[in-house]
């Protein structure tokens, strides 16, 4: 299990807790930023004890820590994928790239499941759905992980970009109705980030 590449993810979530947070104001309570550093926080803390686990008990780890340490939406939404992620990965030592896709398929399917939601709502998933799709149609033709994940990071940033034309159907940013339209959305953004730095840091 590359830790390493955790690690880095947090660092990076806690590097733009700032900006996720501004991202958030605008549409949404301001608390984005706030809410998921406070978690990347945790998590960065027990990496140390994470060592020799296996990646679905890494990943249920990470789950339960965002789930205590995570308010808001996201904190749920991206805790309810990492335990999907998990019962995907259920015993195995050894991660495949068939096995990336089934198991970003499931977390997927896990947030459109718990947050009643889908592609074109203004969220996280107009980010993580572009790029699951880039990434399994790269690995179905044989492209390594590395590659893969380079391109679904090319998706991933047109995803987040595509919701700032977006009307919000869910989440707070639909409080503010045709407004929400002219910005990014925040979650969409972090989600961004967390694909970038995976595909550098392979
Ligand atoms: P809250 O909205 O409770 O303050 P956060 O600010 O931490 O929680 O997270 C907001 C982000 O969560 C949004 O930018 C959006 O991407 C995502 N989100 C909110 N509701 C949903 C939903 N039902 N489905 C998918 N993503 C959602
Ligand atoms: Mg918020």
């Amino acid at each position: 299990m590359r830790l390493d590449i955790l690690n880095k993810v947090c660092e990076i979530i806690i590097e733009n807790r700032d900006n996720l947070t501004e991202l958030d104001r605008v549409i949404g309570d301001g608390d984005h930023g706030v809410n998921l550093s406070r978690g990347a926080e945790k998590v960065k803390e027990e990496i140390p004890k994470m060592e020799g686990l296996k990646p679905f008990e890494v990943l249920n780890k990470c789950a339960m820590l965002l789930m205590s340490n995570v308010g808001g939406a996201s904190g749920a939404l991206y805790a309810t994928a990492l335990m999907k992620g998990a019962a995907a990965l259920k015993g195995k030592d050894e991660v495949l790239p068939e096995d990336v896709v089934n198991t970003w398929n499931d977390m997927i399917l896990g947030i459109e499941s718990r947050g009643k939601s889908t592609k074109g709502e203004k969220t996280m998933l107009d980010t993580l759905i572009p790029a699951y799709e880039a990434f399994k149609s790269e690995i179905e033709s044989g492209k390594d992980l590395k590659v893969a994940f380079e391109v679904a990071e090319k998706s991933a940033k047109a995803g987040m970009e595509s919701t700032k034309d977006m009307l919000a159907t869910k989440g707070r940013a639909t409080y503010l109705g045709e407004r929400s339209i002219g910005h990014i959305d925040a979650g969409a953004t972090s989600s961004y980030l967390i694909i970038k730095t995976i595909a550098e840091s392979l």
